[in-house]
């Protein structure tokens, strides 16, 4: 038995699944996760000391890879001036300025723990900013764990969504409506119906957690221009995206390509944060001021704007900062996508795959998906047989078919190299 197989039944002996988060867990894939016992650049090394080139970049926050020097110095200053206060700090005002900064669509910032956290108390947020309890999503996008969001569609348009995890009451999920990324007939269709009653639409601006779908620009000016005509507000979910496609998120992608577009509520986490538990919700400045102390709204967290955390998120932001920091992460993401499809193809395999700065996706279909149902087409087995064949190579990539990838600014064009090679091999052997 390997140190990671005794771990893992350690685990699971004491922690249900033996994992805190279930996709940690393989049970898409099956196996034995391996148990990390240290990272730094873009490798971790595994209780049994594998290497591996790491792809997960711990769900999306390790933008620099592990232990950049920088971060690591920050992180131990602010340990020593102290862990937690429950008090203001001057960091927690330099990050939300420095978010603000980065993102136009916001004029004021509160600072949380979880991506959850930051979604949750923005819908609530927007329901009590315009007085009314409907909430639109779409099928595929993930908003953190919150109850009103673990729901899938209902039987068709008229009905409202079914809770998917136990414990969620019907009730709770009976205000949001669950409709299919992409279909603009159906947003037209579900705002003629219940545009008045609509507080809000939050969504996925480049899909991370259906793999790697983007809302098309004719979509994304949809949801904009309903959200105004009937005053529900735009809720952008960039927790993964933020920071990560490009520095001001995919809002200034879009922005690009239709003129004056602006969410109105922005969620944001993971590389904010650098690696450390920080997440963020911001917008208009009439809409923040609707929260607690200032407003009605309530919201509150003991750890908000942790000192240690907030330093950890400054340090990350500084370097990403670097001129031309995402063309280059950019540049080898397109590197290592390019070198896959490449080989899939050389071997006669269905193979796309797309990315923006440093998240991917690739698929084992012939063309790239544009909701939820076209992901899962994908066929789980032959995912299966990648993902295992890569982590024997010493490569790890997402545990499922439906979670999108990480290239960081430490990956280098060696581990490029050495990812495509591994690939190649499994490749040659799912062609057989
Ligand atoms: C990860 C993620 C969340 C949840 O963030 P946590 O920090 O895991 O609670 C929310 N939205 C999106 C788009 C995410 O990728």
């Amino acid at each position: 038995m390997t140190r990671n197989d005794q771990l893992f039944n350690r685990a699971k002996q004491i922690i249900p699944g033996g994992v805190n988060s279930p996709v940690r867990a393989f049970r898409a894939v099956g196996g034995t996760p391996p148990f990390i016992a240290r990272a730094q650049g873009a490798h971790m090394w595994d209780a049994d000391e594998k290497r591996y080139i790491d792809y997960i970049g711990s769900w999306g926050p390790m933008i620099l890879g592990h232990g950049h020097a920088d971060v690591l110095a920050a992180v131990r200053a602010a340990c020593e001036d102290g862990l937690s206060f429950g008090a203001p700090t001057e960091r927690e005002v330099e990050l939300a300025e420095t978010i603000r900064t980065l993102y136009p669509s916001i004029d004021m910032v509160r600072l949380v723990s979880s991506g959850t956290e930051a979604g949750m108390s923005a819908i609530r947020l927007a329901r009590g900013a315009t007085g009314r309890n409907k909430l639109i999503k779409f099928e595929g996008c993930y908003h953190g764990h919150a109850d009103s969001l673990l729901v899938k569609a209902g039987s068709g348009l008229a009905t409202f969504g079914n809770p998917t995890s136990a414990g969620v009451p019907a009730d709770v999920v009976q205000h949001t409506l669950v409709l299919e990324y992409n279909n603009q007939a159906q947003l037209e269709e579900a705002f003629a119906l219940y545009g008045d009653d609509i507080a809000g639409l939050i969504m996925e601006p480049i899909a991370g957690n259906m793999n790697f779908v983007r809302a098309t620009v004719d979509f994304t000016r949809a949801c904009q221009d309903l959200c105004r005509q009937y005053g529900a507000l735009l809720i952008y979910d960039e927790v993964m995206t933020g920071c990560r496609v490009a520095l001001g998120g995919a809002q200034s992608l879009y922005a690009q390509q239709i003129p004056g577009f602006a969410p109105d509520l922005t969620v944001l986490g993971k590389v904010i944060g650098g690696g450390m538990p920080l997440a963020a919700f911001g917008g208009k400045r009439a809409v923040m001021e609707k929260l607690a102390p200032l407003g009605p709204v309530y919201q509150a967290g003991t750890l908000s704007g942790n000192p240690v955390a907030t330093a950890c998120g400054l340090a990350t932001l500084a370097a990403i900062q670097a001129p031309g920091f995402h063309a280059k992460l950019g540049d080898m993401t397109r590197r290592l996508m390019d070198g896959l499809t490449q080989a899939a193809h050389d071997h006669g395999l269905p193979f796309c795959a797309d990315s923006e700065g440093g998240l991917f996706g690739f698929f084992l279909l012939p063309e790239l998906p544009q909701n939820y149902t076209q992901v899962m087409k994908t066929d789980g087995k032959r995912f299966n047989q990648l993902f295992h064949g890569l982590l024997e190579r010493g490569v790890y990539i997402a545990p499922a078919l439906y979670e999108a990838g990480f290239v960081s600014a430490a990956h280098t064009e060696a581990d490029i190299a050495a990812t495509v090679a591994a690939a190649r091999e499994v490749f040659a052997q799912m062609a057989d």
